[in-house]
């Protein structure tokens, strides 16, 4: 442990934690209860004021695979003549660094390579609902009280690609159910008042949801108890790595800690730049509706129309709709057409949302990786530690990840857990 400095700037931090969304406030709770001294940085004025605010609310637990499949190189020619394409590339904003990510990425579509990281994606995701079980029993809280996702498809075309990709992945064990479009009726009755049937499905019943920022203020509340030092509206501009220690420089001045656990969303890549780390992070721009009132029921199940990539998610008494992946930089600024997009996917499945409110019409970034996998663990610097790049994912696996990355700080197995390896920043190639 770091002594306090002199000058009173120098504070005794165990491990400094950068950024205040669900990764970070995950960190921070795995940490305290192992004993650590934490703080927290954060450049906003409040927590899970970003990726983590109103995000798609699904736990993926069964269903999360990586966005670069085969299916996807197979549909590329098609989306790109669909006006309901799930993406959009918007070439003048996007930036050059979009070019060799999206390199990286379309290579990640090989079937031996979606194979090998869907594997590793599966552990996680399966992993990481297990310890929000266990955060569940240690808050006294519900964190993610819904379940059950039924995966919709519109085309039997579409359908049978999905089915085949399932049954490569045999070897994952994957707990779903196909079901014909009597199956998905059955399954949600309220689909028959659709204008549209969908061809078949897949039922995920061991997938969840809940509300990802509710679920923030929860951990955050319980960290200040256990005496969490929060910095909220502090930005770290830069981390130096010593031998034996790491200063973190803000606004406010520089703190010395043993480590520094960087979970600072999208903001991670300019972030470990100033530690020397090189990220391969793109930032990809999503958009989610919230309803004031939900036609489906709270308790589950929840919807996905895998055909267009929008999910349909119960929250309490509203829902949440989100979906598109804008490949535009950093501009997080949301595009009224791609509102409308998810609007109308939503709209297809609960025509009663053509006459619902919206609450909130928001639009941001998910930090992506090329091959779907997050990067957890000690960087260059062995004081250095990597909590980023959950892409899609993030709610799903922030309980997962805390766990690996407070088992890499403190050398040590926790009990069940997963291998490591697949998520060390070394596996992406050409990068140090
Ligand atoms: C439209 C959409 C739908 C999604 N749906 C789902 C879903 O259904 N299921 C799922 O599992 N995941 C989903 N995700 C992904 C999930 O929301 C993210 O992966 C997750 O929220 C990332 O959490 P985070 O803590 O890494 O990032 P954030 O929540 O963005 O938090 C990072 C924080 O770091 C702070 N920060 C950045 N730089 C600095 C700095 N230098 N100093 C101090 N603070 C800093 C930021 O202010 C921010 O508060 C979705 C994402 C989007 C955009």
């Amino acid at each position: 442990m770091i002594p306090p400095d002199s000058d009173g700037l120098l504070c005794p931090i165990d491990v400094a934690i950068v950024g205040g969304g669900i990764i970070g406030l995950t960190q921070a709770h795995e940490l305290l209860t192992r004993g650590f001294r934490v703080a927290l940085f954060e450049s906003e004025l409040v927590c899970a004021g970003q990726a983590s605010h109103a995000n798609g609310g699904q736990i993926s637990a069964e269903s999360g695979s990586p966005w670069m499949s085969p299916v996807i190189r197979r549909e590329l020619p098609r989306w790109l003549f669909d006006r309901h394409r799930p993406f959009s590339l918007d070439l003048f904003r996007m930036g050059s660094g979009a070019f060799p990510w999206l390199g990286s990425s379309l290579r990640n579509t090989s079937r031996r390579r979606y194979l090998a990281n869907h594997g590793s994606l599966h552990a996680l995701t399966r992993y990481s609902l297990g310890v929000w079980r266990e955060y569940e029993a240690e808050l006294g809280s519900p964190l993610v009280p819904g379940s059950g996702v039924l995966y919709l498809y519109r085309s039997h075309r579409e359908w049978k690609a999905a089915q085949e990709l399932l049954s490569w992945e045999g070897d994952l064990a994957i707990r779903a159910e196909v079901l014909d479009q009597d199956g998905c009726l059955r399954r949600v009755p309220h689909l028959q008042y659709a204008p549209i049937a969908p061809a078949g499905g897949f039922w995920y019943p061991d997938d969840h949801f809940g509300d990802c920022e509710a679920a923030c203020r929860k951990l955050l509340d319980h960290a200040l108890r256990k005496g969490v030092r929060l910095h909220l509206g502090e930005t770290v501009h830069s981390i130096e790595p010593g031998s034996e220690s790491v200063t973190l420089v803000t606004g406010c001045g520089c703190y010395r800690a043993e480590k520094v656990v960087i979970a600072a969303g999208v903001g991670s890549s300019a972030l470990a730049r100033s530690a020397g780390i090189r990220l391969p992070i793109y930032p990809v721009k999503g958009y989610t509706r919230t309803y004031s009132t939900s036609p489906l029921v709270c308790d589950g199940p929840a919807l996905a129309d895998q055909s267009r990539k929008v999910v349909l998610t119960p929250l309490g008494n509203r829902l949440r709709v989100a979906g598109m992946a804008e490949f535009a930089g950093f501009d997080d600024q949301p595009d009224l057409r791609f509102l409308r997009r998810i609007h109308d996917t939503a709209s297809d499945w609960l025509p009663e949302l053509r006459h619902v409110p919206s609450e909130l019409d928001w639009a941001c970034l998910r930090a992506m990786t090329p091959d779907g996998l997050p990067i957890l663990g000690t960087a260059k610097a062995e004081a250095v530690v990597l909590n980023v790049g959950h892409g899609p994912l993030g709610w799903t696996l922030a309980a997962g990840s805390a766990r690996i990355v407070a088992d890499g700080i403190e050398s040590r197995r926790s009990r069940n857990a997963i291998d490591p390896s697949p998520f060390r920043l070394a596996r992406q190639r050409g990068v140090s």
